[in-house]
C-alpha cells in the first residue's frame, strides 16, 4: 500500500463510525482537510447514525449492491465490518481518486467487474465478445479464447457428456431459430421439420474440442458450428465473482444473478446483530399466459446454507419467464438438441396436461459442483425431463427438485426430487410459515 494510501486509511479510520469508504481526498492540506472530511463524512453517514441501530465500523453488517449484466440483474448481500471493506477500498488500484464511495458502491464495482468480463467473453447479444468471434469465423483450425472461455466451454462439454448430449451448447443456430437468442424478430411460422433438419446438420457438442495447452483454444469440425454459452455462463459468472469476494477476505456473502446463487457463511439479523444461515428461496413455476402471470410469484421451499468451509449454489431453469407464444401454441426456452425442437410445446386449447415447470440444482460445495456446472445441469435437467432426468441425477448423486404444474392453472405444484436432495434443510412455504409462527410464540412466552 502506497504513503497515500497508509496515510488515508489512517485518517479514515480516526472517523468515528466510518460506515463510508474513504477514498483519496487531496482537497485541502492541513487541519481544514480534516474538518472538510469529518463534516463530509458525518454529512453523508447522517441515515446511517440516526436512522439505523448504531453499528460501529468494527462490527458486522449486511452491505447490499446491485447492478445489470447479461440482460438480467444481479443482487449481492456481505457480511462483513466496513473496516474491512476501508482496507479493500484503499488497495483496489482500480478505483478513482476523487471520490468517497459508500461500501455499497465499492462492493458494486468488485462484483460488476468480474460479471462484465464474462460478458465481453460469453454474450452473443455482442459482436466483439469472443463467442460471437469463435461464432463468426468458419475455420476448423485452433481458435484462441481466454482461459474462462475454455473454463466455461470445458464444464458444458463434461455436462453434454454426462447427460448424454441433453445439454449441448451448439444447439445455437436452433435457439436463433426460435428466437430465444439476440434475434428477436418475430417468428412469422412454426419452423418446417425440413428447415430444423437442415439446420440440425450444424449441432452436436461432438463437433466442438477445447483445450488449454499448448494455450486455450476451441476448435470446431463443422465450419457453421456456433455455440451459445447463456444456459452456463451466468452461473460461471457467479462462481468468478464469488471467488473475488473470497479472496478479498469477505466469506459471508449471497451472490444472484438471474436466478443462479453462490453464497457463503451467514448473514447478520439486522435487528437482533445475530447471525444467521442464508435461507434462499425457490419459486413456485407460476404459467404465463399471453404475459399475464396465473398467479402472483410465491416461494415453493426455502433451503437453509450456512458454511464457512466452503461456499454453495443453487441454479433454477424455469419455462415461465423466457417462452414464445405463436397463435394457441407456447414454448419454453429449452432446446431438445435430439429433436431439435423446444422440450415443450403447449396447445392452449390442451391446458389440462401436467407439465414440468421448474428445474434447480442445489451443491453443498461449489468445490465440488460449481454454480456454473448447477447452471447447466439445470439446464440439462430440464430437457431431460422428470424420469429421465432423475435416473441421470441419482446416478451422479446430484441434488435436484423438479417441480411440475399440475395444469395450467398453475393452482397445484408436484414436486419431484432426488435422494440427495433430502440432505438439505429445506421447508416448503407453509411449514417455513408455521414454524416461524412456533418462533414468534416461543419468543412471546
Ligand atoms: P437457463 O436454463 O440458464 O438457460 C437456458 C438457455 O440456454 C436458453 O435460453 C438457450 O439460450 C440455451 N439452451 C436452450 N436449450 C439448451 C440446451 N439443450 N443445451 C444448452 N443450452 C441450451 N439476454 C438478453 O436479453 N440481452 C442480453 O444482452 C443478454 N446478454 C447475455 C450475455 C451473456 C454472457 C449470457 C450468458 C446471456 C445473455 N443473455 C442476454 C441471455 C439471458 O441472460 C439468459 O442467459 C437467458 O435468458 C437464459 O438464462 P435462464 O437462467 O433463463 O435459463
Amino acid at each position: 500500500m502506497t504513503a497515500k494510501q497508509k496515510q488515508l486509511k489512517n485518517q479514515s479510520k480516526n472517523v468515528p463510525g466510518d460506515n463510508q469508504v474513504q477514498q483519496g481526498g487531496g482537497f485541502v492540506n492541513g487541519s481544514i482537510r480534516v474538518v472538510l472530511v469529518v463534516i463530509l463524512v458525518a454529512y453523508m453517514l447522517k441515515p446511517y447514525l440516526f436512522d439505523k441501530p448504531q453499528t460501529s465500523a468494527g462490527e458486522l453488517q449486511n452491505f447490499t449492491a446491485r447492478g445489470k449484466v447479461m440482460g438480467t440483474t444481479w443482487n449481492a448481500i456481505v457480511c462483513a465490518t466496513a473496516n474491512q471493506l476501508v482496507e479493500i477500498n484503499n488497495a483496489d488500484q482500480t478505483r478513482s481518486d476523487e471520490t468517497i464511495d459508500s461500501c455499497e458502491v465499492l462492493l458494486a464495482r468488485v462484483i460488476q467487474r468480474k460479471l462484465d468480463r464474462i460478458d465481453e467473453i460469453a454474450s452473443t447479444y455482442r459482436a466483439d465478445s469472443e463467442v460471437s468471434k469463435f461464432n463468426a469465423s468458419q475455420s476448423t483450425d485452433w481458435f484462441d479464447v481466454s482461459p474462462e472461455m475454455a473454463e466455461i466451454v470445458d464444464i458444458a462439454q463434461k455436462v453434454a457428456k454426462n447427460t448424454n448430449g441433453a445439454f449441448d451448447i451448439t444447439v445455437a443456430p436452433l435457439v436463433n431459430l426460435y428466437r430465444f437468442g439476440p434475434n428477436k424478430s418475430p417468428l412469422i411460422a412454426l419452423p418446417s421439420d425440413k428447415q430444423i433438419e437442415a439446420i440440425k446438420q450444424n449441432v452436436g457438442f461432438s463437433n466442438l474440442e477445447v483445450r488449454f495447452e499448448p494455450k486455450p483454444g476451441l476448435k470446431k469440425s463443422i465450419p457453421t458450428l456456433t455455440i451459445d454459452l447463456s444456459g452456463v455462463a451466468k452461473g460461471y459468472s457467479v462462481d468468478l465473482a464469488g471467488k473475488e469476494l473470497e479472496e478479498l477476505g469477505l466469506d459471508s456473502y449471497m451472490l444472484e444473478v438471474g436466478g443462479e446463487i453462490r453464497c457463503r457463511g451467514e448473514k447478520v439479523d439486522a435487528d437482533t446483530l445475530e447471525r444467521k444461515p442464508w435461507v434462499l428461496g425457490i419459486q413456485t413455476p407460476e404459467v404465463v399466459v399471453n404475459d399475464a402471470a396465473s398467479r402472483a410469484p410465491e416461494i415453493y421451499r426455502y433451503v437453509n446454507f450456512n458454511s464457512y468451509d466452503h461456499s454453495s449454489a443453487l441454479a433454477t431453469s424455469g419455462d415461465y419467464r423466457n417462452y414464445l407464444q405463436v397463435g394457441s401454441f407456447r414454448f419454453s426456452h429449452f432446446i431438445d438438441p435430439r429433436t431439435g425442437k423446444p422440450t415443450e410445446v403447449v396447445n392452449e386449447n390442451d391446458s389440462k396436461a401436467e407439465r414440468l415447470g421448474s428445474v434447480t440444482v442445489l451443491s453443498k460445495s461449489c468445490d465440488e459442483l460449481s454454480c456454473a456446472e448447477a447452471d447447466a445441469y439445470a439446464t440439462a435437467f430440464f430437457v431431460l425431463g422428470v424420469k429421465k432426468g432423475s435416473e441421470i441425477a441419482e446416478k451422479l448423486g446430484a441434488s435436484v427438485l423438479f417441480l411440475a404444474r399440475k395444469d395450467d392453472s398453475a393452482k397445484e405444484v408436484s414436486e419431484v426430487f432426488s435422494s440427495a436432495f433430502n440432505s438439505y434443510d429445506s421447508k416448503t412455504l407453509d411449514q417455513f410459515e408455521n414454524k416461524d409462527q412456533t418462533e414468534k410464540k416461543q419468543s412471546k412466552k
